[in-house]
């Protein structure tokens, strides 16, 4: 029996180069079946606000695959990147991109006789992807960067396990815990904790400005990375440079029960319409959802065949030797299926599943909540007040503490995260937005009825823009300190 995927054929280059990799697929005599559905910009423009219409969504919640072609985000009218907002709300937590050099695809490493062979694996729903910005002020904006245990641990569970199944022997974690302390702390804790249940895995960590130089200049000596997701969208974009640019960036999106399998780059409206695209990337994200489908003789198949062709020298108009003549997309795709069987000399394929094989959808009751400690304890310690004020510092701090009561002592007040009182320096540029954090005084407990009260007492004589409560986790603070605190 055939498998049934939905497949969404994208804006701009999307149909010209979804239309190449299926016809290649139908070569291969792929066993697959396709649910064609209707999302992207047209269907944003016709009034679906999520950019697909109520059936696109029911067949991709009921078929559990969706292979993509890039779609466009209108600009200016205030909606979501449909491809942020897919991977979110199916929880596709995984980003998986794997780069290996490609023989025909010149790059600096390449001519060096250097093959690179790596995997990213980047948290893909939380951090700032969530969107949740603020301004606090008209000169002052903030943005939430949330990262969860929950996430975190599916995401790094994921990576190891990848790591198992391809049976690499390192899995390094990129990070920058050293500023961030509870966000990638929390990420590099857990990552920690994970690998003890993997010792044949030999584990690191490394700060990501790091990884980044080491990247471009030792990338062998890495077989795998997890990151977080903005993090690991930066370093997913450096590798693709390091095999030959996003036209050779395939990228799998996998959830529990959803996946989601595109290639990386968007929907080039500059050359779109003319049929001469590269459909490499999205070729190279089918073979891998082939796998994950458990189709591996096609996918070693197809890749074997692409493999080939690329070494023929066969190439679109972005890549490969300009001397020689470009195919456009269709003869692209030709060249591979004429190819259909023959193995390259260098770097075969053998048809080895590197992929979980998909589990079934189970659609829940409901949402599903994941709370990892209930019963933790927790400790109000005080509050960060975030005022508006173009006061200097000694001056904030006597209106703050005319608003003590016998609950709460003054402790600090930063602005831009740099402490200004009680101690600073005079040469600390400020802006109109400052924080004031009162502690509770020894022997006090604190309740949020008691933080808002003061906040309350505080917003009579300065402009409050936001509170944040200071809580203590069994013992552990769960707040940083300001910079000089
Ligand atoms: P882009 O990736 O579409 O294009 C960047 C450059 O790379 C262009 O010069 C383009 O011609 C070239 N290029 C990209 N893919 C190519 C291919 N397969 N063959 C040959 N050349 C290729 O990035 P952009 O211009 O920043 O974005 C255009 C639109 O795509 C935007 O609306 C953006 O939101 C969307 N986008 C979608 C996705 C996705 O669907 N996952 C990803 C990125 C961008």
């Amino acid at each position: 029996m055939k498998t049934k995927i939905a497949v969404a054929n994208g804006d701009g280059i999307g149909p010209e180069i979804m239309d190449a990799v299926l016809n290649i697929f139908k070569a291969a005599n792929v066993q697959l079946e396709y649910d064609f559905v209707e999302m992207g910009k047209s269907y944003f423009d016709a009034g679906h606000s999520t950019g697909m219409t109520e059936q696109a969504k029911a067949t991709i919640e009921n078929l559990g695959i969706l292979f993509k072609g890039p779609m466009e985000t209108p600009k200016g009218k205030g909606v979501k990147s449909i491809n942020v907002t897919a991977r979110k709300v199916w929880n596709t937590y995984a980003n998986q991109r794997d780069f290996r050099t490609l023989n025909g695809v010149d790059t600096v490493f390449s001519k060096a006789g250097m093959d690179i062979n790596l995997t990213i694996i980047r948290e893909n729903i939380e951090d700032t992807y969530g969107g949740i910005e603020h301004m606090l002020t008209n000169d002052v904006a903030v943005g939430r960067r949330i990262i969860t245990r929950p996430g975190s641990a599916q995401v790094i569970r994921y990576a190891f396990e990848m790591a198992k199944r391809k049976g690499l022997k390192k899995l390094a974690c990129g990070h920058k815990a050293n500023i961030m302390k509870l966000t990638d702390g929390m990420f590099l804790e857990i990552f920690y904790q994970i690998a003890k249940e993997y010792p044949q895995i030999e584990v690191s960590d490394i700060i990501v400005d790091d990884l980044c130089m080491k990247l471009v200049s030792r990338p062998e000596m890495f077989e795998a990375i997890v990151l977080t997701n903005l993090q690991g969208d930066i370093v997913s974009d450096l590798c693709a440079g390091l095999v030959g640019g996003l036209g050779f960036a395939p990228s799998a999106n996998i959830g529990d029960n959803i996946s989601i399998f595109e290639a990386v780059h968007g929907t080039a409206p500059d050359i779109a319409g003319r049929g001469i695209a590269n459909p490499t990337a999205l070729l190279l994200s089918g073979i891998s959802m082939l796998r994950f489908l458990g189709l591996t003789e096609n996918a070693a198949t197809i890749e074997n065949s692409l493999l080939y062709t690329l070494e023929q020298g066969v190439h679109t108009g972005d890549f490969g030797d300009r001397s020689t003549q470009s195919v456009n997309t269709q003869g692209f795709a030709d060249a591979i299926i004429a190819n259909l069987g023959k193995v390259p000399a260098n770097g075969s394929v053998v048809a080895q599943p590197n992929f979980e094989t998909r589990k079934p959808v189970t659609r829940p009751a409901q949402n599903k909540i994941t709370d990892t400690n209930p019963d933790i304890t927790k400790e109000i310690q005080g509050v960060d007040i975030f005022v508006e004020t173009t006061l200097q510092p000694a001056e904030i701090a006597e209106v703050a503490k005319s608003k003590l009561n016998d609950k709460f002592k003054l402790v600090m007040i930063s602005n831009r995260g740099t402490q200004v009182w009680p101690t600073g320096s005079i040469f600390t540029e400020l802006v109109n937005q400052s924080r004031i954090r009162y502690e509770k005084t020894d022997g006090t407990t604190l309740t949020p009825r008691d933080v808002f009260a003061i906040a309350a007492e505080l917003s009579d004589s300065i402009r409050v823009c936001s509170t944040e409560l200071l809580t203590i986790f069994d013992g552990k603070p769960g707040y940083s300190l300001a910079q000089g605190q």
